[in-house]
């Protein structure tokens, strides 16, 4: 795996002070304080400072020790380790395998099957809710919408009810995990993307649809206003037959009303594998108050 190196300044720039002390400088959260110890929920758990997915809520376990523990990592390549005699003690420390974030210790006292304890700070970890990995069926759909800047458009479609998560990242592309910063060379083929779960009871595609529409130019081709290049380029990925067919008669029609003086360039494409973007982009505009240029 080709590692990520950053200089402390620049770590120092996408990080929380919280998860700069736990992930760079090997510190340790307070037990039961962080907010990924009880999470039950059904997902993925990434690396906070590279976006590497390190555990799955399949491997998770209640151990009572006050941190997230898990029995194995998602992908043993995804998780080095180090032998730490810091406190006067020998114990084995586990570090992002890409980017040497310090994640915790692993403990010979785990449960079945492989009796081991990942023991990991919350705030090594960004977490993103996947419900196809709940232990019941669940009526859960997915739809993942490029539209430029992903910023601004995830809190468009973060503040409709019926949309239970939202994730910003990277589909259509040949690079696997990619970082934001080689997707923004053009090489990797990927479009910036707003990832989403959403309860088709409570809201249709139909309507989801319509907030892609509004909230992006659909009409200039790779490019939205002054963001230039194909990770920008306006593209449906749809994720059943479906939302296939919702999408191009919502396109068709949508050209046909004469909303837009030129023709519509979006892209109607079967979903690929959604990779993630870092966690200081997730919720970026809600975070900082800042939305896209365009
Ligand atoms: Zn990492």
């Amino acid at each position: 795996m080709k590692k990520i190196i950053k200089s402390d300044e620049e770590w120092k720039r996408y990080l929380t002070p919280e998860q700069y002390k736990i992930a760079r400088g090997k510190g340790t959260e307070s037990p039961f304080c962080g907010l990924l110890n009880d999470n039950k929920k059904p997902g993925i758990y990434y690396c906070v400072c590279c976006a590497l997915p390190l555990f799955t809520s399949k491997q998770k376990f209640i151990s009572g020790t006050g941190w997230p523990s898990f029995f194995e990592p998602f992908n043993p390549k995804h998780v080095a380790t180090s032998i730490d005699d810091s406190f006067g003690m020998r114990r084995t420390e586990i570090l992002c395998a890409r980017c040497d974030a310090h994640l915790g210790h692993v403990f010979p006292d785990g449960p079945k099957p492989t009796g081991m304890r990942y023991c990991v700070n919350s705030d090594a970890l960004s977490f993103m809710q996947d419900s196809s990995l709940a232990e019941q069926g669940t009526d859960i759909q997915k739809a993942t919408f490029g539209a430029g800047c992903f910023w601004h458009v995830e809190e468009e479609f973060a503040k409709i009810k019926g949309v239970v998560s939202t994730s910003v990242g990277f589909m259509g592309g040949e690079t696997r995990y990619p970082t934001y910063k080689e997707v923004c060379t053009g090489n990797t083929g990927h479009a910036e993307v707003i990832h989403l779960e959403f309860d088709p009871k409570e809201v249709s595609y139909q309507k989801l649809l319509g907030i892609f529409w509004k909230n992006h130019d659909p009409t200039t081709l790779n490019r939205q206003g002054p963001d230039v290049g194909s990770q920008y380029r306006s593209v449906i990925f749809f994720h059943n037959a479906e939302q296939e067919k919702t999408a191009r008669e919502s396109k068709d029609r949508l050209e046909k009303s004469g909303t837009f003086k030129s023709g519509i360039v979006t892209e109607i494409k079967p979903a690929t594998e959604f990779f993630r973007a870092e966690d200081y982009h997730q919720r970026y505009a809600q975070k900082h108050g800042a939305t896209c240029k365009f």
